[in-house]
């Protein structure tokens, strides 16, 4: 979803880690990064033709549904409606708005896809305004058309609606696991039951890896503009994706903003540098928690995924080491 392609590809989250993993390996761009599947069986140049049409179409289709730098897109008509009433909405962005207004709940309002207005504010929205710190009064302002009890979707009827005029939704912290979903959804319904999915750095793995290994994928610490590996975790048909401060951020009188916004306060979040990574049943899963996690921190994240059973690890910097919390679902998956 977002343009910043030079920055998310140096900063993606999780990276696969094993070396010759793959037999056959498709890429492209999407959302303002890069994808890409690696297959642990050869396919042919038909096999691969059809496959690569059927991963575009449907990532093609997302961005036309949920992107907020297409103008066009479902979304950004949605956020220039001034309309309360209910209005009919597809099937994407329904389950993504689902699923957000859930972890919303789940997360005490930690995640909240209706931080755009905010966003925007301080520069890491569509609108590219400079980034800088903008006035109090400014916030206060942006913050009050905020709320995730304001936006709702209707999986039944097929419907959302705004419950406030002025609600803008930015679902960057969600669509790109909910992408991989898509993609490894594609995958299996063409009969490939051995892969690894990756846009931007969020990923999913199913069956093993050519040499008939389960799929390893390494965790970045959070350095700004350095690739540091950290921990390596082996996935078994689950999905693992990592947020963190240190992805896209700018700084001001020595102070660090980073794109992660907490809802409460309108601002980035205040924290030391820090990653969360999140192992869920689906990547959109994984994303959210992930982006949520930041935004409580390491002391509160750490404590609600315990309490969930939510597999997470935090890493916090601190001076030139590193804090790392692992939940105890999460332990199971770490290599070595
Ligand atoms: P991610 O890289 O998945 O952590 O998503 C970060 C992006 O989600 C930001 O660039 C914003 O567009 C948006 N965002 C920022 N703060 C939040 C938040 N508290 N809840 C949901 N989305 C957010
Ligand atoms: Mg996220």
């Amino acid at each position: 979803m977002r343009r910043r392609t030079f920055i998310k590809l140096l900063a993606a989250g999780s990276v696969a880690a094993c070396a010759r993993p793959a037999h056959a390996t498709i890429r492209g761009l999407t959302m303002g990064t890069s994808y890409t599947v690696e297959l642990a069986a050869p396919i042919d140049d038909a096999v691969r033709t059809r496959l690569t049409e059927l991963i575009e179409d449907e990532l093609a289709a997302i961005n036309r549904a949920m992107s907020t730098y297409d103008s066009r897109s479902e979304l950004s008509e949605f956020n220039r409606r001034q309309d309360l009433r209910w209005v009919p909405a597809s099937r994407g962005l329904l389950e993504v708005l689902d699923r957000a207004s859930q972890i919303s709940t789940a997360s005490q309002g930690a995640f909240d896809v209706t931080v755009g207005p905010l966003v925007d504010l301080w520069g890491f929205g569509p609108e590219y305004r400079p980034r800088r710190v903008p006035d109090d009064a400014m916030i206060e302002r942006a913050r009050q058309s905020v709320g995730y009890q304001h936006v709702q979707a209707d999986l039944s009827a097929g419907a959302i609606r705004k419950r406030d005029s002025r609600i803008q939704v930015d679902v960057c912290a969600i669509a790109k696991g909910y992408g991989v979903d898509r993609v490894a959804m594609i995958l299996d319904r063409q009969g490939i039951h051995d892969y690894l999915v990756e846009i931007g750095g969020e990923l999913r793995a199913r069956g093993t890896t050519a040499a008939g290994r389960r799929w390893q994928v390494g965790i970045e610490r959070p350095v700004e503009g350095k690739h540091v590996l950290g921990e390596i975790v082996a996935l078994d048909n689950r999905a693992i994706a990592t947020s963190g401060t240190t992805q896209d951020f700018f700084e001001q009188d020595g102070r660090h903003y980073s794109h992660i916004i907490d809802p409460m306060t309108g601002r980035p979040v205040e924290h030391p540098a820090m990653a969360a990574s999140v192992i869920a049943d689906t990547t959109m899963e994984a994303d959210a928690w992930a982006t949520a996690l930041i935004v409580l921190g390491p002391e509160r994240g750490y404590s609600l995924a315990q309490a969930r059973g939510l597999a997470a690890m935090l890493v916090t910097a601190s001076g030139s080491n590193f804090d790392v919390r692992v939940t105890d679902t999460f332990r199971a998956h770490l290599v070595g």
